[in-house]
């Protein structure tokens, strides 16, 4: 087993380029990729090759390189900050290292590490911003997929945010006492009002809400973020889901959203369980909207986490206009809604051509009065229908749409737990469907999907419904959300 070694032999450290020229020796595949690497600086380029190859050449044209069109000179080398030995050949990268070295310029040889005085690092460009990884001996691969990780892991927009302090830096100085007022206000910048208009590509009144916060005459900073968490599998998670919680002072979650979601918020960040589930005591939705405008006042960052997407069946509604009343600003994240994680697990086209072009998401739960609801017509004349939180109510559903005209043979899936390893796929039809109220094994959210588009669906790993029909009838199941 090698030991692992504590120390790093390569010191990482930024080399100012700007104007600089950087020397590259060679016409091959390695130049190029070091031409395109250095050129994200604003590095002079220089190619020092008598046979360069289309592509180089392509490069060349295009960014402006210079191009020394020669047989190698050491002469070439002179006044450049860096030298890259990439000419494939053993023996002259040799003699370019050498060069270099009585020049005092430092060098690099391409997959030569014992000729390197420095190595490049695998690069996350968010100028000015960089973060460069260097892996020493492991290799390329693991360098690269650390760099993808990272680059998932920060806004786009991050570039641009920086660019906007590099330009406060001067006034922040004059104005704010080294320190905590310091402190704060850069904190702000980059997780307040400032970076949240850089997001949405508002540059001038990121620009705004900075001034506004060093003349302190900005409001406290709260903001609600009501973000979709998705129907459970953690990686169904969205990239700025998962930003908005490793930046949160606080998450507040539904009963629904798995305790592996919660988990991937910052590991300081207050975490707060409002509900709901059937049976356990939790936060009314006034409560929760009274906390949220609370927590927004106090002037945290809060995460409102729901499961699927918060605009479906989340009572996203009321949570806003809570926070609009109170001034609090907020925003939303969009999640992959159940109906949507449920179709992919059986394969279910929710359109078909010429079968289905439109959609319904229910709850089933408005089916109790006398009239039918203006779903039940749109099913009936052939619209895929989700229906949430339907178990407890699902003789009901079945009932009425039959009874409106629809055919008991129509196609029914569901799933329970959708996303999850743990899902369990049915398969049947409309007048299978009661059989789901009575059923106590089915313990976890599930989704039901109606209609013929559900006939495209793939059903070789779902059990029949049928299976369980006759004790539908004798359904006796507490009515209620399920969520
Ligand atoms: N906002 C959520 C829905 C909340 S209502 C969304 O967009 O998905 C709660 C209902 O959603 C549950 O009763 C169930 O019908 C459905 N649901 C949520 N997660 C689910 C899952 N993983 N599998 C099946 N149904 C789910």
């Amino acid at each position: 087993m090698p030991q692992a070694n504590l120390k790093l032999n390569a010191f990482p450290v930024f080399m100012r380029v700007e104007g600089e020229a950087v020397a590259i020796v060679g016409g091959g595949g390695e130049a190029l990729a070091k031409a395109r690497l250095i050129s994200q600086s604003s590095a002079l380029l220089r190619i020092i090759t008598d046979a360069a190859e289309a592509e180089l050449l392509a490069f060349i044209a295009a960014t402006g390189a210079v191009h020394i069109a020669a047989a190698y000179d050491a002469a070439h080398l002179e006044g450049a900050a860096m030298v890259f030995a990439a000419s494939g050949r053993e023996a002259l990268d040799r003699q370019v290292v050498e060069d270099a070295r009585r020049l005092g310029i430092p060098v690099n040889a391409v997959d030569r590490p014992e000729l390197c005085d420095f190595f490049t690092p695998a690069l996350v460009n968010r100028a000015p911003v960089a973060i460069a990884i260097g892996t020493e001996g492991a290799g390329p691969v693991l360098a690269q997929m650390l760099r993808s990780r990272i680059d998932r892991m920060l806004s786009p927009s991050l570039g641009p945010l920086a660019s906007l302090a590099a330009s406060f830096r001067g006034a922040a100085e004059r104005l704010l006492p080294k320190g905590n007022a310091r402190r704060r206000f850069w904190s702000d910048f980059f997780a307040g009002a400032p970076a949240r208009a850089v997001e949405e590509g508002q540059l001038s009144q990121a620009h705004d809400a900075a001034v506004d916060l060093l003349l302190s005459n900005a409001p406290a900073s709260g903001h609600v973020a009501l973000v979709g968490a998705g129907p459970g599998a953690e990686d169904l998670l969205t990239l700025r889901a998962h930003r908005l919680l490793m930046e949160a002072d606080v998450i507040v979650y539904d009963a629904l959203v798995p305790e592996a979601i919660v988990a991937m918020g910052r590991r300081d960040a207050e975490r707060l369980p409002v509900g709901k589930r059937k049976g356990c005591h939790s936060k009314s939705q006034a409560e929760i909207n009274e906390l949220l405008v609370e927590l927004g006042r106090a002037g945290k960052r809060v995460v409102r986490l729901k499961s699927g997407d918060p605009l479906v069946f989340g009572r996203a509604g009321e949570e806003m206009a809570a926070l609009r009343d109170a001034g609090v600003a907020y925003d939303l994240v969009p999640g992959v809604t159940a109906a949507f994680a449920a179709a992919a697990d059986f394969e279910l086209p929710l359109t078909l051509r010429g079968v289905s072009s439109s959609m319904v998401f229910t709850t089933g739960h408005d089916l109790k009065g006398n009239s039918l609801p203006d779903w039940a017509k749109l099913a009936i004349s052939g619209a895929t229908v989700a229906v949430y939180m339907g178990r407890s109510v699902a003789a009901e559903v079945a009932g009425r749409l039959i009874e409106a005209g629809l055919s008991p043979d129509t196609a029914v899936a569901v799933v329970e737990n959708a996303s999850l390893a743990s899902r369990r796929r049915f398969h049947g039809t409309l007048a299978d469907l009661p059989s789901l109220e009575v059923r106590a094994d089915l313990t976890g959210p599930v989704m039901t999907i109606i209609g013929d588009a559900v006939a495209g669906a793939n059903f070789e790993r779902s059990e029949p419904l049928a299976a369980h029909r006759h004790e539908g009838m004798a359904s006796a199941a507490a009515e209620g959300v399920e969520e």
